[in-house]
């Protein structure tokens, strides 16, 4: 349980500069319970407090964990080069949050992709320690067989790796298209497996982290929700 003033609220939900949320609120954009909040200075329970800025509803959150249905062509690297980085397909607060890519996928991978302004949870999920797995599709250019199959989950040794890499399983689940789980998320690991057993990935998808899956959540490509706890509770 803790009380903050207005200001301080909106700042920590990502509303801008205090000068600047200051502005809002004395403008009379936000209100709370229905009613215009525009002193900066009063104070507020934030368990369960429901703002609305600009007639959008928040909720006060400490932290936020998002998934992301990730397009291709958007990068997670914090400054993209070539494409739009994936923040720009989140609310503009949630840059202000400093919300980050966990872990990342490259800018032509889709699928499900967590991002979070929770420090020592971004560490904790991207830590090597953790074997949580993830479930990938792959297209591939030449035909999955039995023997693909065979080295993915026997272990393919990339050339920077001091010991062969396996897949903890791997699917056939049509001519051209494998589900391979990974436990460690080296550099374009999937890609540079596949190559390895020479094959080549011409398409990749992100279909689950541990027991969360992008089917579950319904989101179409380029949207996002709120993970709940349960959902969080998921990713072991
Ligand atoms: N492996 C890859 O090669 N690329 C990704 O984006 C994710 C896993």
């Amino acid at each position: 349980m803790s009380k903050l003033s207005l200001d301080r609220i909106l700042q920590s939900q990502g509303f801008g500069t205090r000068k600047y949320c200051r502005a809002l609120i004395e403008d009379g954009d936000v209100t709370i319970n229905g009613e215009v909040a525009d002193n900066f200075k009063a104070t507020f329970e934030t368990d369960g407090l429901v703002l609305t800025v600009f007639d959008e509803e928040w909720a006060y959150r400490e932290h936020v964990y998002i998934a992301l249905y990730k397009p291709a062509n958007f990068e997670c690297s914090r400054k993209p080069s070539h494409h739009p980085g994936v923040l720009t397909l989140l609310p503009e607060q949630f840059t202000w949050r400093d919300v980050q890519p966990v872990g990342r996928l490259d800018h032509d991978t889709t699928g499900l992709l967590l991002m979070s302004d929770d420090g020592p949870f971004i560490h904790a999920q991207s830590s090597p320690k953790r074997h949580v797995p993830k479930v990938y599709h792959a297209t591939t250019a030449e035909p999955v067989t039995e023997e693909l199959v065979a080295r993915l989950l026997a272990g393919v040794q990339l050339h920077d790796e001091p010991a062969p890499l396996k897949a903890v399983s791997c699917v056939k689940l049509g001519e051209q298209l494998i589900e391979i789980v990974l436990e460690q998320g080296k550099y374009h690991q999937v890609k540079r497996m596949l190559a390895a057993a020479e094959n080549h990935c011409s398409a990749l998808h992100r279909a689950q982290i541990g027991g969360l899956t992008l089917a579950a959540l319904g989101l179409e490509e380029g949207e996002w929700c709120f993970l709940d706890q349960a959902q969080l509770d998921l990713l072991v």
